[in-house]
């Protein structure tokens, strides 16, 4: 390999798998890989636009950029993912030492810009890109992601996602099953099916499949272990699919099913299709068919026009739930989102204050529920050895959380049954049994 690539990947999971396909190519094109920007001779920032923290992330990377390829004018630069197809050329103004631009439904077209073709930008409408095989390098040997499908119908008021990854398209269920099968055999034992809203999967597929029978249709491989997926919307998570899950030995029990808000009004304004009561209503009908299954969820605080007594339905709402764990953010204006023209935008440091309320009464809640689980024996996929500890193995149960123990280093890749000695709020520690 002559040339080096280095690839800053910012957001969310779907990034990181678009990251594995961006340096499958760049391999395949006799790339190696280096984790230094001065040795590199392509950079590629895979960029997030969700919130603006992580947008402001990327511009002072960009920045620093500029020092980089003064003193290496052959360095190439490409900006890829959701700032990418919102800006487009606009970046070229601000930073023109960058060389090319490409969409998230475009990352086919960096293998012919890496063979020396001249355009600077790649942003349109693709739509056979839900079609194609792109080469992978990925990040693991016994986890995969495995894209199912692509974009999301669902403009709910807040979110860009509609306006950079496209309206949604499901991947052919042949072409699903043919990539995990393929997983299967290079030895991953776990896969995790990626999708905005893997709920509606199918909705556009000539063929008359949903995502339940998909899971159906991927749990008859040999070989694979455990099936994840996120994320799902709770509109369209359907008794079918909890049936599905209960009887499918292979689906772990775990769903991620963000809730947002615990106020009507707030999810009205939302757009988000469903009511306090429905949701809980589904968490329910869970908790029924699957009673050990961990759950997890998304919040944003201080959506325009969310009141105290919003915020205190949400905090009720927490209360009631007790998730396993949470994810929460605070409201931030996104550029063609409706939700940036309504009225009582709230101001930073409630925001704030909500934001920090929910965590500090989450942080209660999951060391609870993670209490429950000692003296319990769990199966734990071992990954390796510990980032925190050279002396302990770390793993995940199939509930998703993190477990930390004494053990042989052989046993990396391994299901292993562990007991859980104690609980940390972000971890278990327990012993081989
Ligand atoms: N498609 C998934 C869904 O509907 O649940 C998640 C998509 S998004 C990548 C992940 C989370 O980011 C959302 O669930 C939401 O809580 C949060 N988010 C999206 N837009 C946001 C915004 N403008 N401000 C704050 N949080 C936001
Ligand atoms: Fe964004 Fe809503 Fe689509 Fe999730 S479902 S990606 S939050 S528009």
């Amino acid at each position: 390999m002559t040339k080096k690539y280095h690839i800053h990947t910012f957001g969310c999971q779907m990034n990181v798998h678009d990251s594995e396909k961006i340096a499958g190519i760049l391999s395949e094109s006799d790339h190696g890989t280096t984790d230094s920007i001065e040795e590199a001779d392509v950079i590629v920032l895979n960029t997030c636009s969700i919130r603006q923290k992580a947008e402001q992330k990327f511009y002072s990377e960009l920045g620093r950029l500029r020092t980089v390829k003064k003193n290496n004018p052959n360095l190439k630069i490409a900006v890829a993912g959701c700032i990418a197809q919102q800006q487009g050329d606009a970046i070229f103004k601000k930073f023109p030492y960058v060389d090319f631009i490409f969409g998230p439904d475009n990352i086919d077209s960096l293998q012919t810009w890496i063979k020396g073709n001249t355009m600077q930008t790649s942003l349109k409408y693709n739509p056979g890109y839900h079609t194609k095989t792109l080469p992978m390098s990925r990040e693991g040997r016994l986890s995969a992601w495995v894209s199912i499908m692509y974009g999301c119908d669902n403009f709910c008021a807040y979110c860009v996602v509609p306006y950079t990854r496209g309206r949604e398209r499901s991947r052919p269920g042949r072409d699903i099953y043919d990539e995990v099968l393929s997983l299967t055999e290079q030895g991953f034992k776990e896969i995790t099916l990626l999708g905005q809203n893997v709920n509606s999967y199918g909705k556009n597929l000539p063929e008359d499949v949903d995502f339940p029978d998909l899971l159906r249709m991927l749990h008859k491989i040999e070989g694979l272990r455990r099936i994840r997926f996120v994320t799902s919307h709770p509109r369209d998570l359907s008794e079918k699919l909890v049936s599905t899950m209960k009887d499918l030995p292979k689906i772990c029990g775990h769903i991620h099913l963000p809730v947002q808000s615990g106020s009507d009004k707030i999810l009205n304004l939302m757009n988000r299709g469903y009511s306090y009561k429905e949701y809980k209503n589904k968490i329910d009908m869970l908790i029924k068919s699957i009673p050990d299954i961990a759950i997890t969820t998304d919040i944003i605080t201080g959506f325009p026009g969310e009141t105290e007594e919003d915020f205190q339905c949400t905090i009720k709402a927490l209360a009631e739930i007790e998730y396993d764990g949470i994810f929460a953010f605070k409201y931030s204006k996104r550029p063609d989102t409706k939700a940036l023209h309504l009225p009582d935008h709230v101001d930073e440091n409630v925001k704030s204050q909500r934001l920090s309320e929910i965590l500090k009464m989450q942080e209660v809640i999951t060391h609870k529920i993670n209490k429950l689980l000692e003296g319990k024996i769990l199966e734990v996929l071992v990954e390796g050895v510990s980032e925190t500890d050279d002396n302990k193995l770390t793993g995940r149960t199939r509930t998703n959380k993190i477990v930390n123990f004494y053990g042989d280093k052989i046993d990396t890749g391994n299901f292993v049954m562990i007991k859980i000695l104690e609980a940390k709020l972000h971890s278990l520690y327990g012993e081989k049994v």
